[in-house]
């Protein structure tokens, strides 16, 4: 069972979020369930009332994760159970990053940059993104003696067909680097030195203007590219100003049906999509490997840009790392819910 900030232990957590109903469509049928299961989580299954096999199927595979969350959840409350107890660790000098997994329209959005990115004119305070609550968490803490002299910087870019956007300098073209000591830099990538969460905002929402639209999406959105939001906290040390110390990682990752079945469409869309598919496998094999513990040295972060991206995220002794399922309930989305479940679930193995 999965308890308020947890001593946050496991490197590695994967919790699922199940959305509401869309308001205009509440007749629809529930087709996804989550079960109570003690020591262990809770696990999902479908109610018998779906589609034939994939009804069968899951009710034999017990899935299991670190915790499941119903619509019920606000994104406040899904900060307070698993997110907040990544902030210390930030705090102390290492890593923290928070995946949203899904298929377009399960939720992704809502959950990382929060309601008003996903066209809803009123916010509640509580269903701000996980970035905001985040950055309160941390700015509170700046005002402690303890951490007052570290200083925050706000980088956001884009994933998208292999190439980084940087989304706070008019969608610049980024490099990737590795230098000979092996670490991930991005020359030209432009960080934003902010005072306050709400300086985090205004920057979000320039850089959710610059993301790439896509005209074969479900949503027109941008369901075509992995949005990385990172915030560092920055020190001085001796004479060097803005050394890293710590880094909190958000990522919005494309929408998981890219990689499927592209085949109807153009060359270019059929690409994008394989580009995607690779990614999000090569992820799984990346946290899977760090699940394992041990060394780091022989993981596969060249498998695609995204782990490449976020290689400096994972090789620290203790980061951290949160992987959000998102789910929709609708039958229409049973199938591509059905991929979610068992990408979470092996992504982690027991
Ligand atoms: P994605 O980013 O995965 O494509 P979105 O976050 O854009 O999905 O969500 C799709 C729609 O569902 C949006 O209109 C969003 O406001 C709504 N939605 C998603 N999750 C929730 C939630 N937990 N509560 C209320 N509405 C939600
Ligand atoms: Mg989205």
């Amino acid at each position: 069972v999965f308890h308020d900030d947890d001593d946050g232990d496991d490197m590695i957590r994967v919790i699922v979020r199940k959305r509401p109903f869309h308001q205009d469509k509440p007749s629809d049928i529930d087709v996804i369930h989550p079960l109570e299961y003690g020591c262990y989580g809770k696990m999902l299954v479908y109610q018998p009332i779906t589609r034939v096999d994939l009804t069968k199927e899951i009710s034999k595979i017990p899935f299991a994760y670190d915790g499941v969350f119903g619509e019920e959840y606000n994104n406040l409350q899904i900060y307070n159970k698993a997110v907040r107890s990544l902030i210390p660790v930030v705090l102390e000098g290492q890593h923290s990053t928070v995946f949203a997994f899904g298929c377009t329209g399960s939720g992704k959005t809502h959950t990382m940059m929060g309601s008003n990115f996903t066209g809803k004119r009123i916010v509640e305070e509580e269903n701000m993104g996980l970035y905001y609550m985040a950055a309160m968490d941390v700015f509170r803490s700046l005002e402690e003696f303890e951490y007052s002299h570290l200083s925050v910087g706000v980088s956001l870019f884009e994933i998208y067909g292999g190439k980084l956007f940087d989304l706070l300098n008019d969608r610049k073209m980024v490099k990737c680097l590795e230098d000979h000591k092996g670490c991930v830099q991005f020359p030209g990538l432009s960080e934003h030195r902010i005072e306050d969460p709400g300086e985090l905002i205004e920057l979000i929402e320039l850089g959710a203007q610059s993301r790439s639209t896509g005209t074969t999406s479900r949503n027109s959105d941008s369901s075509r590219s992995h949005a990385v939001l990172q915030l560092h906290l920055r020190k001085s040390v001796g004479r060097k100003q803005n050394v890293e110390h710590g880094r909190l990682t958000f990522i919005d990752l494309a929408g998981s049906e890219r990689g499927a079945d592209t085949a109807n469409y153009s060359r270019a869309t059929r690409l994008e999509g394989a580009e995607i598919n690779t990614s999000l496998l090569a992820l799984k094999e990346v946290i899977r490997a760090r699940a394992r513990g041990g060394s780091m040295t022989h993981v596969p972060f060249r498998g695609s840009k995204l782990t490449q991206v976020l290689k400096e995220s994972f090789v620290g002794e203790n980061s951290r790392c949160l992987m959000i399922a998102c789910i929709a309930p609708d039958m229409e989305s049973c199938e591509q819910t059905l991929n979610t479940l068992r990408y979470a679930d092996r992504v982690k193995e027991r």
